[in-house]
């Protein structure tokens, strides 16, 4: 006899990114799928590019027109729902009319502020009415990703992570319509990052992963993508030449499948705390994530230990003291934001998360770092 379901449990509607070009060189296929686009004379594309690349697009033969609105996005801040805003009020002074396309080139900063404003140019209101899940209404413009650094999966994630400063907070706006339509994947692209970080950024998807795959909120189809990022991640930082062509090819992949491994599922203890070091001290997403993961033998033993092995075999040496002398209020700020990630925490330690993460223990690990 066959058994069926008598009623569905949960049901999740996953979707993934439709069409990627990988390759080195792919970058040049842009002008092709822009021409696409533009299919009246005043039709306009909006790119926003990672300020790395000022000067340099030329050899690019980025196809940017004389119409076209090219913003470079600056990364010595971590996107705000201020600057979302105000990028989006640029384009809208730019043209009354909407850019037939955005593109977002560079790292997850750039990735995250083009996906935001492509968002906030057809839903309206302000960037933190959508900071949460699900509460983008309509769809965005159509986008086009092309991630410069590999790491975060931004490219492939279905969210844009913003800081808000008057909430102190740090959310993404977790939606379907943030997807990228487009991505473009040229490995060629990624050998101009320094090595730290190079390594901080592609530490960001063996972290996801190792902490997704550790969660109780499980999906096969994302453990799946999990297992192979890690797996070529790991291949990449355990060998001893991390940035070379086929391991620059291998972490973009990998990056990519974290991207999509994310979202089904969710991270855990790593991600919260690196929040509130970025939150309360500045301290960039995937270096957070470093200094963070560096000391969680107490929650992921393995993975802590073959993370030490792979900063040695890379010879990166990470900032250390970096939350000595902090005062008791800094600390309870520290504590307040790394406990307000109830999906995460819950998905690692349980809904009574908070019994065991007490201002003590959280303090403990932070004074480690
Ligand atoms: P980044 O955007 O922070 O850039 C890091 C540095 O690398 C910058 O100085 C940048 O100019 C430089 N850079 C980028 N490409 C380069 C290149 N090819 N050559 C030389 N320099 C280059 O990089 P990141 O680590 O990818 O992104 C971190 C951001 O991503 C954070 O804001 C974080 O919150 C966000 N993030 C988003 C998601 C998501 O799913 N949307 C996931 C994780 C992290
Ligand atoms: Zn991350």
């Amino acid at each position: 006899m066959i058994t069926f379901a008598a009623k569905v449990e949960t049901f999740t509607n996953s979707k993934n990114i439709a069409r990627y070009a990988f390759g080195r060189g792919a970058v040049r296929g842009l002008e092709t799928l822009l021409a696409a686009r533009r299919t009246t004379a005043d039709d306009f594309v909006v790119f926003f590019v990672d300020a790395f690349f000022r000067g340099r697009l030329g050899s690019l033969a980025f196809p940017v027109r004389p119409q076209d609105l090219l913003v470079f996005v600056e990364t010595a801040l971590e996107p705000t729902t201020d600057l979302a805003d105000h990028m989006t009020a640029n384009v809208r002074k730019h043209s009354a009319k909407a850019p037939c396309c955005v593109v977002g080139m560079g790292g997850g900063i750039t990735l995250d502020v083009a996906k935001a404003v492509a968002n906030l140019l057809t839903n309206g209101g302000k960037a933190e009415d959508f900071q949460g899940w699900d509460l983008v209404k309509k769809p965005a413009l159509y986008k086009i990703g092309i991630p410069t650094v590999s790491g975060t999966g931004a490219e492939a994630s279905r969210t844009c992570v913003l800081m808000n400063e008057k909430k102190n907070l740090k959310l993404g706006m977790n939606s379907e319509f943030t997807l990228y339509d487009q991505l473009i994947l040229d490995p060629d692209l990624t050998e101009s990052v320094p090595k730290e970080q190079y390594f901080y950024t592609g530490m960001d998807t063996y972290i996801h992963c190792i902490e997704s795959l550790a969660g109780s909120y499980r999906h096969p189809v994302g453990d799946a993508f999990s297992h192979e990022a890690l797996r070529l991640v790991s291949e990449v930082f355990d060998s001893n030449e991390m940035m070379a062509l086929a391991n620059r090819e291998k972490l973009m992949v990998a990056s990519y499948l974290g991207g999509c491994a994310i979202a089904n599922s969710y991270v855990g203890v790593v991600h919260p705390f690196s929040a509130g070091l970025s939150v309360v001290l500045g301290i960039h997403h995937c270096l957070a994530n470093c200094l963070v993961m560096n000391q969680m033998q107490d929650y992921y033993p393995r993975e802590t230990a073959h993370f030490k092995k792979m900063l040695k075999a890379q010879g990166i040496t990470l900032p250390s003291d970096v939350c000595r002398g902090l005062s008791d209020g800094q600390m309870e700020r520290l504590y307040q934001s790394t406990v307000i990630h109830e999906r995460p925490l819950t998905n690692a330690l349980g809904v009574h998360y908070k019994d065991t993460l007490t201002l003590r223990k959280v303090r403990e690990l932070f004074q480690r770092i």
